[in-house]
């Protein structure tokens, strides 16, 4: 099998990849070898589809500060989020935006030049630095344009990891399917760093790109590395019915309204003050109420929805600061938002959860980092604020390129090469699931998965409901060993990378799953009827899930609170 070694490798290559690829080139001064590894093209990187903005206090002088920030993100956290991170990423957020506005994002501008911010969700001021509704897609062309300046670096566009090997407890590769040429191949390095990003396509109903399936989570998850909270997924208020895809927040912060079928703004009801622009839990949950009570839209497929309402913002503030939302909305409905309301209901958004990372991303391995969705620093807590994420990617990005750039300098050596682990791995996925000819397709076990955790892991829960749920789930687990890859060949199996995927959103629906039953609470995004009230007694905890082979085993770590002491959540 080939070996290939560098420096360090970076599994994914959204924002928290490339910043952080930047950031050991600038903490060792271009002397850094560095794999880039993507199951996609660079630019295809789900990041690019961000659109709302990207959060920051930029402006101390018109009364904003760091203290309201953090307060903002705990409270709308449910008190689950680390304070001491949360101080942390407040902190070093706005250094993000100017680096980028040095690198060339072309942030929008208010008329006397600076950056333009616009109102988020559970953000007390304006907060969302934005490039109009296409911000992602802007922030990746910069980090990538930047990163140019740095010759040491090798792509592996298309690469699929498909396992990560330790030795004596470090990490020492990841075995990929090279789908271009075929080959499976062992990448080697002195220090990984996972930036592979979230697990939307668990559900069917979702934000994301097919192409996010979690595979970075199982993979740590499967070489020992703990999921921590992974029963909090967020549900986005805005997705486009049918299809899921996002009408950012942003609509709302551009003052659009949330309507029930009898035309009332329904938020007066559950969040007074902040109404539209309450955290995304609240908002969900006030919306899947309105539509179970009957003051919904009866949808397709039993996605019954009820209104956004832009129609009163006038088209020249639509054209300017949500061109891709009119543009989304006249593609795939037909319909143009400048005088026509648009259906949206709840949709699987973001993963609170992922791989346990500490204040500086690193892991509980030595030589492993994590960054971006992928990972818990516990930030988000229970709930994450709009905007958030993005500006995570970047901060978490620029401290993870920054301690594996010191780590490499200062003399992190190379793991003994996994031979015998990777040519296992090669012969189970090459010799074992390829070669398998048995009865179920892979299409249809992804499809039962998705609609198992619409079904049963969604914005309300009960117990009996997830009992269920993880029931269902060993039974497809039970069907996927008797999968059958109908294309056989080497090069640019797109079938075996799905059946690969599939594998890990089965272990990751169980996590969840498995999660979520136990917190007997509510709190966040995570909503039970059966509980209804947040017990900060039993439950002011994080949960930590470990790989056995068999049942996971869960336990509970403190979270850490330095400043704010748990309160009601009034909005
Ligand atoms: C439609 C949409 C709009 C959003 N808007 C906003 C917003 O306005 N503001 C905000 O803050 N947040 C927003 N978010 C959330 C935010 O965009 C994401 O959380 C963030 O971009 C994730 O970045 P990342 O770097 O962690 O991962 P990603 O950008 O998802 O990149 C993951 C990388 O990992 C690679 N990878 C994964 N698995 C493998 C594998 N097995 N082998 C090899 N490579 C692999 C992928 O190829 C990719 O390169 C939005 C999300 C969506 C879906």
């Amino acid at each position: 099998m080939q070996q290939i070694v560098h420096d360090v490798l970076i599994l994914g290559t959204g924002l928290a990849g490339l910043r952080a690829a930047i950031g050991m080139n600038l903490r060792t001064r271009g002397n850094i070898d560095i794999g880039l590894v993507s199951k996609v093209q660079v630019m295809r990187s789900h990041s690019v589809c961000a659109e709302g903005g990207t959060g920051a206090v930029m402006r101390p002088e018109e009364g904003d500060s760091l203290e309201l920030h953090a307060w903002d993100t705990v409270k709308g956290s449910d008190f689950l989020g680390d304070q001491d991170v949360v101080d942390r990423f407040v902190s070093k957020s706005p250094d993000e935006i100017r680096l980028l506005d040095h690198w060339g994002v072309p942030w929008s501008r208010r008329p006397d030049g600076r950056i333009m911010q616009r109102p988020f969700g559970g953000h007390t001021f304006p907060r969302a630095c934005m490039a109009a509704d296409k911000t992602g897609f802007f922030e990746m062309q910069a980090l990538y344009d930047t990163l140019q300046k740095f010759s040491r670096f090798s792509r592996y566009d298309e690469g699929f990891i498909t396992s990560l090997l330790l030795e004596q407890g470090r990490f020492a590769g990841l075995t990929m399917y090279d789908a271009p040429t075929g080959e499976f191949v062992l990448l080697r390095a002195k220090a990984l760093l996972i930036a592979s990003g979230g697990l939307g396509n668990l559900f069917g109903f979702t934000t994301y790109s097919q192409t996010v399936t979690g595979d970075g989570q199982a993979i740590a998850y499967r070489a020992g590395l703990a999921l921590e909270d992974p029963e909090f997924l967020q549900f986005h208020p805005t997705g486009l019915v049918p299809s899921g895809i996002l009408m950012t927040e942003g609509c709302r912060g551009e003052g659009g309204y949330l309507r029930n079928s009898r035309g009332e703004r329904f938020m007066e009801k559950y969040a007074p003050k902040m109404m539209e622009l309450a955290p995304r839990d609240i908002v969900s949950r006030s919306e899947m109420t309105e539509i179970l009570e009957g003051r919904g839209f009866q949808g397709p497929d039993g996605l019954d929805y009820v209104h956004l309402d832009l129609t009163h913002l006038g088209a020249e503030r639509i054209n300017k600061r949500l061109p891709l939302i009119r543009e989304v909305c006249i593609k795939f409905l037909g319909l143009d938002p400048i005088t026509q309301m648009i259906p949206i209901r709840p949709v699987a958004h973001y993963s609170m959860g992922g791989v346990e990372a500490g204040i500086d991303g690193r892991t509980k391995v030595e030589n492993i980092w994590a960054a971006g969705e992928v990972a818990c620093h516990s930030l988000h807590g229970a709930n994450r604020l709009g905007c958030n994420s993005t500006a995570e990617c970047l901060v978490w990005g620029g401290i993870t390129g920054d301690e594996i750039g010191k780590y490499i300098l200062a003399g992190g050596q190379l793991s003994d090469a996994p031979v015998r682990q990777a040519e296992q791995e090669e012969n189970r996925v090459f010799s074992g699931l390829l070669r398998r000819d048995g009865s179920e397709s892979v299409a249809a076990i992804r499809r039962d998965l998705q609609s198992t955790m619409d079904q049963h892991a969604g914005v309300y829960r009960t117990g009996e409901s997830m009992r269920e749920g993880l029931a269902k789930i060993a039974s497809l687990k039970d069907r996927f060993q008797r999968v059958r890859v109908d294309d056989k060949s080497h090069i640019y199996n797109t079938n075996l990378i799905q059946t690969l995927e599939t594998e890990n959103m089965l272990e990751l629906a169980e996590v969840l799953l498995y999660a979520a039953q136990a917190r007997e609470e509510s709190r966040g995004g995570h909503a039970r009827t059966d509980f209804p009230a947040r017990d900060d007694v039993k439950f002011l905890a994080h949960s930590m899930i470990y790989y056995t082979g068999r049942t996971p085993r869960l336990e509970y770590k403190p979270v850490a609170i330095t400043n704010w002491k748990p309160v009601e959540r009034k909005y």
